[in-house]
């Protein structure tokens, strides 16, 4: 499984997009930062685009792609909850503020709109999809992607802490969790649904007490802003648990 980091920050400018993650070319998770980082053949290549969330940062390109295709005749899947595709009908794909891509064009509407719901195994082609409830400020769930030869990788989404539950239902050789801000934000990031490198710690302690192992970190989601201190404070987590956790970055690759 190749994993193409396309988006890794919470603010979007020339050189930092909206998280969003690209597998094997042919699958996305999110779309905060899906077609700025893609050419028109790639974006068609696209096989399904799994949204987390209705949050802005994770649903800004889906007019955007849902325009793209049209015009160039194409369709695309788009996997999530019933709370997501409440809010993309009701503020996004809701013929005012731009077309309606799950009606159009009427013989054959550019996206397919798949529901999901946690904790129930879906298949799309080769890889099989599992998403895992998380705890944020609107319904969210996190993906583990699993590949024929049981390789996975899981993606949180948007989260605070609390994970044990969704802990166990993933067993990823990797796994791509968010740090939104540094630890003095500690409070903020409880209320918000968010972690720092302090509540990270406290979640992967108890995905090794509970598991028996703790796979390979990726933080994604980071405050532009506030990076340094985040990457300061995840390097001294990452040595006192004794194993490897780094910040994203766009344009990333990864190899599972
Ligand atoms: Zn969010
Ligand atoms: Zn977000």
């Amino acid at each position: 499984m190749k994993i193409h980091i396309l988006g890794a920050h919470n603010c979007e400018s020339q050189d930092s997009k909206f998280v969003t993650l690209l597998i094997d070319d042919v699958l996305a998770i999110d779309a905060g930062g899906l077609t700025a980082s893609l050419s028109f053949s790639a974006q068609q290549k696209l096989m399904a685009i799994l949204l987390t969330h209705q949050h802005y940062d994770h649903v800004k390109d889906i007019p955007v792609i849902g325009m793209n295709l049209f015009l160039r005749d194409s369709t695309i899947d788009i996997y999530s909850t019933q709370a997501v595709y409440d809010m993309l009908t009701t503020h996004l794909l809701n013929d005012k503020l731009y077309p309606n891509f799950l009606k159009q064009p009427e013989e054959k509407p550019t996206f397919r709109f798949n529901l999901i719901k946690p904790d129930k195994p879906e298949q799309i082609k080769d890889y099989g999809i599992l998403a895992v409830a998380v705890n944020h400020s609107a319904p969210t769930v996190g993906y583990q992607i699993t590949v024929a030869d049981g390789k996975a990788v899981f993606h949180t989404g948007d989260t605070g802490p609390g994970l044990s539950k969704c802990w166990e239902q993933v067993s990823p050789q990797l796994l791509i969790i968010e740090v939104t801000a540094p630890n003095e934000y500690e409070q903020w990031a409880v209320q918000s649904g968010h972690l720092t490198p302090g509540l990270l710690k406290r979640e992967l302690i108890s995905f090794r007490k509970l598991k028996g192992y703790l796979p390979p970190v990726i933080t994604v989601h980071m405050n532009p802003k506030l990076e340094k201190e985040i990457e300061n404070e995840v390097t001294a987590v990452a040595g006192d648990l004794g194993s490897p956790i780094n910040l994203a970055y766009e344009g990333m690759q990864l190899d599972l």
